[in-house]
């Protein structure tokens, strides 16, 4: 793999930027492989490298319909954090932040993180509660969260509607320094690059469409560029994955919404941080190149369509108007929609299903790309060792029938 750094740029400089070479191999599919991917997002990239990294498979393939990235991971807004209210959630969605905090430098691929530090704000009362009740449990959980005063927060988001009738003043709210955003495209093409020069096969326009099962084991998958013997199998395939597993007999969980975004034409740096209003749902932050990229919940019409509509876009935008009027004057450049996956207690399934052999990792819903390192790193133990990894078990597809439920909605009031 040809390294990147400042002396190779320095050195193609001078040479024209001639000698680049393609960041991955695109290759076609070999009859057999050790292990499967379905998904060329960022947890099945990040699976893949995982898998030849820290468990020395080198016969893996990662097989992508369209192209990599194309799905969810490259529609999200980017935010980075782990402040959730769960032992097991921070567990999951803190030890993705470690990941993410040395990616750069393990990839070496630049994925531009920036902790820039998230605020969850509040304007009533009641939803100071909620973030004392939300700060109190981070703390507790081991991870960086304080309770940031109603001064603090107009001081640091001097653009915040601070008129007397505003409608959702700011009394404060919940602070991870921590948090921020890293480029979403950068995560998945890093992901395929370094797991590429570790021999994966990352096979693009390739769709599966059936699954060979036999004797209760996966013996191999059917794809639109012919069969491919395997006998383990991950699907990471986000709001496809019901899909895939109905193929295998197996009924999950999951319903799948869009979810929408919209970016602003750039302008010059005027908000240094990621900032979520509780009262309206909305959230934002600027973009390096100095679009404002926000969203807001989900369209709830169950849907597998990949586009914007103008009721989300009224609600949305309403939303941040009423944070910042002065907003009001900035043209929308982009919407779109991604399909993603929900599941009733808004946490993710990682684990076993069906046919021996058989893994997912999916329900991420609206908050998936904060997850794709551990993501990535918990489906390859699964597919390298059969087992669980002891963050993964409570995440098992079993819970629903122990009655474990990880309710995220309901202990920290994420949208999805
Ligand atoms: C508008 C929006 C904003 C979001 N904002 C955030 C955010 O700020 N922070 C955050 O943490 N998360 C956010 N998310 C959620 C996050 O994007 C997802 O949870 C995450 O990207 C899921 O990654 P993935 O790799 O599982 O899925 P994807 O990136 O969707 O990858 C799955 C891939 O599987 C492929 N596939 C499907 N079926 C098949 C098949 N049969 N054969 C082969 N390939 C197949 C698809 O083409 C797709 O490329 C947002 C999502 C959206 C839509």
């Amino acid at each position: 793999m040809m390294r990147y750094s400042g002396f190779t740029l320095f050195r193609q400089g001078l040479s024209g930027h001639r000698g680049w070479q393609p960041a991955w191999d695109k290759a076609t599919p070999k009859p057999a492989y050790d292990a499967v991917i379905v998904g060329g997002g960022g947890h099945g990239l990040a699976t893949a490298y995982y898998l030849a990294k820290v468990h020395g498979l080198r016969r893996v393939a990662v097989l992508e319909k369209g192209w990599i990235g194309g799905g969810n991971t490259g529609r999200n807004t980017t935010v980075i954090r782990s402040n959730y209210f769960y032992p097991e959630s921070v567990a999951l969605y803190d030890f993705a932040l470690r990941l993410y905090e040395g990616l750069s430098k393990e990839l070496n691929y630049n994925i531009m993180l920036s902790q820039r530090g998230m605020l969850i704000a509040a304007h009533t009362p009641m939803q100071m509660e909620i973030c004392t009740r939300i700060a109190n449990a981070m703390q507790l959980n081991g991870v960086d969260g304080t309770l940031m005063s109603g001064a603090e927060a107009r001081e640091r988001l001097p653009l915040l509607n601070q008129t007397a009738d505003a409608r959702f003043a700011c009394l404060g709210g919940v602070w991870q320094g921590r948090a921020g955003v890293a480029r979403h495209d950068a995560v998945a093409w890093g992901y395929a690059r370094a797991a590429s020069a570790l021999g994966v096969d990352i096979i693009e326009n390739c769709t599966v469409t059936g699954l060979d099962i036999r004797g209760g084991r996966i013996a191999g998958v059917e794809t639109t560029l012919g069969p491919i013997r395997n006998d383990r199998l991950g699907i990471a395939a986000a709001g496809a994955t019901p899909g895939l597993a109905a193929l295998a007999g197996v009924r999950l969980p999951i319903h799948t919404y869009a979810l929408q975004a919209f970016v602003s034409e750039p302008v010059k740096p005027m908000l240094d941080t990621v900032l979520l209003y509780l009262g309206t749902g909305t959230y934002l932050s600027q973009s390096d190149k100095g679009e404002l990229v926000f969203g807001g919940g989900l369209d709830r019409v169950p849907t597998h369509g990949q586009r914007g509509n103008l009721p989300s876009q009224e609600t949305i935008t309403s939303g941040l108007l009423e944070m910042f009027p002065a907003f009001g004057q900035l043209k929308l450049l982009r919407q779109w929609a991604g399909v993603v996956d929900v599941v009733p207690d808004s946490s993710p399934v990682i684990g076993p299903v069906g046919p021996e052999g058989l893994f997912i990792n999916c329900g991420w819903g609206t908050g998936g790309f904060k997850a794709i390192p551990a993501g990535g790193w918990l489906l390859a133990h699964l597919l390298a060792t059969g087992t669980h990894h002891e963050i993964s078990r409570p995440f098992d597809l079993d819970r629903f029938a122990r009655g474990r439920l990880i309710d995220e909605a309901a202990g920290s009031g994420i949208a999805h």
